[in-house]
């Protein structure tokens, strides 16, 4: 695959299995849908328009055909929530038998209890949970469910099961800031590393993002007074920045509007229907299901959503995060 002005290529796909979700979060789901269990069309009424989430079959077919035009060094699930996918262990154990080096999950996590033992066996190499509190009102404020416990109950048992662990935490101003050193401290008992996200101008928050947003500045300072910390180097290809502690624990945040990271951005991803998207400031999915056997189309469509890239920083885009999973 013929790399853009930036030298940028795809090798990170993050493939979103699902656009239907459990939980309801406040930065991903308008108030006027938080109620509906599934906010979005059922598997059914998805059929009925023509679209079929697709299967463990066709994603395989999707990703040989895209490994023929650029190297995936991680394939990461996401969705909606990954773990309503019902042949999710089917799936992770053909994407390592493809050779994929690393395949990772991001998820809400209150139903990796009874999951994380065949997600280990079926070759799962970490996952990231999103946990926005650690404080039960917060939790249920932030997510319109009460499943705090749960969450924790799905960390716990992925670490006793040997998968790799991170925390992910948005952060929204006057609604779980005062969260960000409990969720810290957290992360420290566990062992794990955390990283705290600026909220994103996406879906509903495309506009009025403002009223929330806590930047990094305002989680370093939060941080500071309790942690002294050295910020660290920024791996290539990573969103995130790092810092370590005096006690040497090593920290996160995803800056998306205070530290943009499009220069050496190697992401692309693909929705449950098909589609390819360069760019999270785009809403244009371009299918690919039509060529996958035609190498010339295959690296045209690619070389489209390359294009998608921004070459600062993210401008935001009303597509729903649970359609395309961040
Ligand atoms: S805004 Fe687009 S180019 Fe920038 S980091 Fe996000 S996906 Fe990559």
């Amino acid at each position: 695959m013929k790399a853009d002005a930036l030298g940028r290529k795809f090798n990170t796909l993050r493939l979103s299995l699902t656009n239907v979700c459990n939980l309801a979060c406040l930065y991903c789901v308008h108030e006027s849908d938080a109620n509906s269990q599934t906010f979005l069309p059922t598997a059914n009424e998805v059929q009925s328009q023509g679209k079929k989430i697709l299967s463990v079959k066709q994603f395989v077919a999707v990703i040989k055909s895209l490994l023929r035009h650029t190297p995936l060094k991680t394939v990461r699930l996401t969705g909606g929530e990954p773990t309503l996918y019902k042949d999710l262990p089917e799936l992770i154990n053909a994407l390592k038998k493809l050779g994929i080096p690393r395949v990772v999950l991001t998820t809400n996590g209150f139903l990796l209890k009874r999951k994380a033992a065949a997600l280990k066996a079926a070759g799962l190499d970490g996952i990231n949970f999103s946990l926005d509190a650690i404080d039960k009102e917060i939790f249920f404020k932030m997510s319109r469910r009460d499943k705090l416990e749960a969450t924790l109950e799905g960390i716990d048992a992925a670490l006793e099961n040997g998968i790799k662990v991170k925390i992910n935490s948005v952060i929204m101003k006057g609604v779980n800031d005062a969260q960000v050193l409990p969720l810290f401290d957290f992360a420290v008992s566990k062992n794990v590393v955390i990283r705290f996200i600026e909220l994103m101008k996406m879906g509903h928050l495309y506009k009025g993002h403002n009223d929330y947003f806590f930047s990094e500045e305002n989680i370093l300072w939060t941080i500071a007074k309790k942690y002294d910390f050295q910020k660290k180097l920024r791996p290539t290809g990573s969103t995130a920045n790092y810092w370590e502690t005096r006690e040497g624990y090593k920290f996160g945040i995803i800056a998306n509007e205070s530290s943009p990271f499009c220069s050496d951005c190697n992401r692309l991803r693909l929705d449950s229907f098909g589609n390819i998207y360069g760019c999270l400031s785009s809403n244009d999915g371009i299918s690919i299901l039509g060529c996958l056997d035609d190498d010339v189309q295959l690296e045209q469509r690619l070389q489209q959503a390359l294009k998608q890239k921004q070459t600062t920083k993210f401008t935001g885009s009303d597509l729903s995060m649970k359609a395309i999973g961040g």
